[in-house]
């Protein structure tokens, strides 16, 4: 920052702020404005698109300034902060008018950043995690809070995988580290977009519930966290619950493309909630149910007991329609109670939320009734421990008007009654402007001005009107002039001035007594917080299993059964979400089965056919069960799952630059090495992203090595056709196929899961339908008949295969290897096809072009939509 000239007292007070938050814009309050200057004004005048200025205009070099008017600066902090920055506020501490020529006192009063900004309206039905994390030795502690909620929780982590991935899944904007934390890490999380957040120093006076945490890298990775809280919110952490440990171990788990493949919360397309299974799910009526849903579908259990628990409590609430829909019209009257406890604890809460919290905690008496009518043991045993926190809901009824105004400074919120100095001040004021109407009655008659006015303004207090016409009837003696206006003259009398002392001091001390009192009340509040946050625990899980039960009477869905073994078997299980968006009940149900040596569940079928949708209906059949929803199927049973793994899908991974097929191997090492015979591993159209003899080759040897080492039950779809010959090598490896038939010349799309493999030539009906010249297509059955003589064995024993990992640098093996290669698929077919020196008949300029055009196209860069877009383009120009 350029320093050389001297600066003037602010600038150097300024850049003494500055110099304390060397990461953060600072604003800093002049007069109406907050300013920017130097980096911070150049930078912020572009993001906030503010008019750059210059302060000090005539020396050589101008400090670079901007400002934004005071009354506006909660949307630039947004702006800022959504945009991942952090901004510094620094406050005028003193009325200018008392500083006396001397430089106003100023102060930082809060720090604004992307992990910890609050009260966004529009994210109330999202959590929004700061994180903290340590490195001790090869093992990370991770911990998260949400600073709105009051939640945190801490967990360890072995490998920097699953650290990212419980980063990511946490959706986290902000992560603290110490200054010793390794750079190569930091440097991956700054690439998803992770704002970093360095801290040496940890605050040392605070009190916080450490107790429930055992191992010592945990509890410093949680002081760093709260550390890093106080510093810059500056402000009471009341609210923060006792630090809760976790094992990822407990939950099911699935890394964060795995989540966003299967399209838990955001669509893919759309980037939306629409079109997802937690927007499927979300029948909530409260925002904090709505985010213990999202909290439950990112973490899926392991644990039998308790989902049997919840399965209980859905069926109960299938059960009992009439207590269950007014028990939501109950809740419905319910609005964030964490969020208003926060407020409470950070001292922002005002009237208007108090009232909210009464209204809240006016229905919990009739929401525990309802419940505890329905007369089931397990749901009366919880509904008992409900607090209904009575003493809170008098406290606010007997204090707070009804209809609170938003300020908390400017009296009008506590009601007639509570104290009796408040009724003292606001009977006098009451008293005064009675008096005043007196006066001005009296006056009107005594001078005979009929339209005299009595009026107040800040500058001159009461004063009295009277309009030109009647200026000579005024008693000069008694009226003292003070103001002229245009058709009037204003004045004041030492009898006025009196009694307005009296009415002005009653009402300044009745706004003061106000606030301290609403301040008393707000105390008593916060020293009941966790008992309202208790309650929310409570109605925020209530209403995610009515949630539940409004899904599952809606669309039909069966409690799972949990079995042991590894055995799978669900009867006309759809997929719910593609279910939900099709119309007048058009989706194909499928079985999907898994006996006790099935691993593998080979998928062949032509494109569209359904082979992605059948694999993430049982994806997301897994979750909903693991979650303690009921399922769409007629029937299902299944293991407990530890680990879904997903290769799904050709997106390329934008931030770290790889290519799709890096991706795509990435992952299916991933899932090799870390998956078990618990797992569930869902591998569409494996091996695509390179040349065919490569990918089939990398298919062949994963779903063997799966198939021998790892025995996770797989959903494997190809349009490799070769590899469903492994149906008679492997003893695990089960073909199923997708159908679709032709009528009338159209190609039909059955959806429904059949055994056995796809027929092979569909490629060629497809092309058909498509209108591609008959000598084509006869071309091109003839090749592929020629070819599937020739290859005796399409797939190889794993003895023989070895070779084919390094052809190029062996080719002496070239010869026996061509024999046993397999056959190339229908896109080589093509591709071989064009070629061919002897076409049958000359061919018209179009086709030449289109010829011409097809040979030029990178198969391998082009996705079966665009494929069949291509053929779709080609075919209107013939
Ligand atoms: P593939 O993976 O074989 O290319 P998809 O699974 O993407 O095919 O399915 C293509 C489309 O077919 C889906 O978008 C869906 O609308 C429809 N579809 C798939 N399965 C079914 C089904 N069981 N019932 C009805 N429609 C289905």
């Amino acid at each position: 920052m350029p320093q050389k000239t001297k600066e003037t007292p602010m600038m150097e007070q300024y850049l003494e702020y500055k110099k304390q938050y060397p990461d953060a814009f600072l604003l800093y309050r002049v007069g109406d404005f907050y300013e920017m200057f130097y980096d911070d004004a150049v930078k912020g005048s572009q993001i906030l698109e503010l008019t750059l200025t210059s302060r000090n205009k005539k020396a050589d070099e101008g400090i670079p300034m901007c400002g934004v008017p005071h009354h506006a600066i909660e949307g630039y902090i947004d702006t800022l902060v959504d945009k991942g920055y952090k901004v510094a506020v620094c406050d005028q501490l003193e009325n200018p008018a008392d500083a006396q020529g001397k430089m106003v006192k100023r102060g930082v009063t809060r720090v604004v950043t992307p992990g910890t900004i609050m009260d966004k309206t529009d994210q109330a039905k999202e959590n929004n995690y700061i994180t903290a994390i340590t490195a001790n030795n090869g093992k990370f502690g991770l911990a998260y809070a949400d600073l709105s909620t009051g939640e945190v929780k801490v967990t360890s982590v072995s490998t920097q995988l699953d650290l990212t991935n419980e980063l990511q899944n946490l959706d986290t904007k902000e992560t603290v580290v110490y200054g010793t934390f390794p750079q190569k890490y930091l440097d991956k999380l700054r690439k998803l977009g992770i704002l970093i957040s360095k801290l040496d120093e940890l605050e040392e006076n605070y009190s916080f519930d450490f107790s429930q945490v055992t191992s010592d890298q945990e509890v410093s990775t949680v002081k760093l966290l709260i550390s890093y809280l106080i510093k810059t919110q500056m402000r009471s952490l009341d609210h923060l619950k006792a630090a809760q440990p976790y094992e990822i171990s407990a939950y099911l788990a699935m890394d964060h493309s795995a989540q966003s493949n299967l399209e838990l919360f955001k669509n893919m397309r759309t980037n939306k909630k629409s079109g997802t299974l937690l927007w499927l799910l979300d029948e909530t009526k409260t925002a904090m149910g709505s985010r213990l849903l999202k909290q439950w579908v990112a973490r899926p259990l392991v644990s039998v007991d308790k989902l049997k628990r919840r399965q209980h409590f859905v069926q109960v609430f299938l059960d009992n329609y009439f207590q269950r829909s007014s028990f939501q019209d109950y809740l419905t009257k319910v609005y964030d109670l964490e969020r208003l406890a926060g407020r409470v604890a950070y001292g922002t809460v005002n009237g208007r939320d108090l009232i909210q919290l009464k209204t809240s905690l006016e229905q919990v008496p009739e929401i525990k009734s309802i419940l505890l009518d329905i007369g089931d043991d397990e749901l009366t045993a919880f509904v008992e421990k409900i607090d209904e926190v009575a003493d809170i809901r008098e406290l606010i009824d007997k204090a707070i008007v009804e209809a609170a105004p938003i300020s908390v400074t400017g009296g009008g919120l506590i009601k007639e009654g509570f104290d009796e100095q408040l009724d003292k001040y606001l009977d006098a004021s009451k008293n005064g402007k009675q008096w005043l109407a007196t006066l001005k009655a009296k006056e009107q008659e005594e001078t005979g001005i009929n339209n005299l006015k009595i009026g107040y303004n800040k500058v001159f207090g009461y004063y009295i009107e009277v309009s030109r016409a009647n200026i000579d009837k005024v008693p000069e003696d008694r009226y003292q002039r003070k103001q002229t206006l245009v058709n009037a003259e204003r004045y004041i009398t030492p009898e006025l001035k009196e009694k307005e002392s009296l009415i002005l001091e009653a009402e300044e001390k009745s706004k003061s007594l106000e606030y301290h009192l609403f301040d008393k009340i707000r105390k008593q509040i916060k020293d009941q917080i966790r008992r309202i946050q208790a309650l929310a625990n409570i109605l925020s899980q209530l209403d995610v299993l009515q949630s539940f039960a409004v899904v599952s009477e809606d669309y039909h869905y069966v409690a799972p059964t949990f079995i042991e073994g590894h055995q799978l078997d669900i009867k006309n299980g759809r997929h719910p979400v593609v279910e939900k968006v099709l119309s007048n009940n058009s989706y194909i149900p499928n079985d999907v089965n898994f006996d006790d040596s099935t691993d593998i569940l080979l998928i062949t079928g032509p494109n569209m056919s359904g082979k992605s949708t059948y694999m993430r209906q049982l994806a997301l059949t897994v979750i909903m069960a693991q979650i303690g929803c009921f399922v769409p199927a007629e029937s299902a049973k299944m293991p407990i799952f530890d680990h879904i793994f997903t290769r799904i899908g050709a997106a390329d991974d934008l931030i770290s630059g790889d290519s799709t097929f890096m991706v795509e191997m990435r992952e299916a090492n991933d899932a090799l090495k870390n998956a078990t015979a618990n797992s569930l591993i869902i591998f569409d159209e494996i091996g695509r992203g390179t040349a065919t003899y490569d990918g089939m080759a990398l298919a062949q040897a994963i779903i063997e090595y799966i198939d021998k080492n790892v025995k996770a039950m797989t959903m494997f779809s190809t349009h490799y056709h070769e590899l469903t010959e492994l149906e008679s090598q492997l003893p695990g490896l089960r073909n199923v196929h997708v159908d679709a038939s032709e009528e009338n010349g159209d190609l039909v799309f059955l959806h429904k899961v059949l055994p056995g493999p796809a027929d092979k030539s569909y490629g060629i009906h497809v092309a058909k339908l498509a209108g591609l010249p008959d000598d084509v297509l006869t071309r091109a059955s003839k090749i592929l008949n020629n070819l599937e003589k020739t290859s005796v064995h399409t797939t190889l024993s794993e003895e023989e295969a070895e070779p084919i990992e390094v052809p190029e640098k062996k080719p002496e093996k070239e010869e026996t290897l061509k024999v046993e290669e397999p056959a190339p698929t229908a896109d080589d077919t093509q591709l071989s096809l064009f070629p061919e020196p002897k076409a049958p008949k000359k061919l018209s300029s179009k086709e030449s072009q289109i010829i011409k055009e097809l040979t030029n196209e990178d198969l391998m860069g082009v996705t079966p939509i665009e494929a069949i877009n291509l053929i779709y383009k080609w075919q209107k120009k013939l």
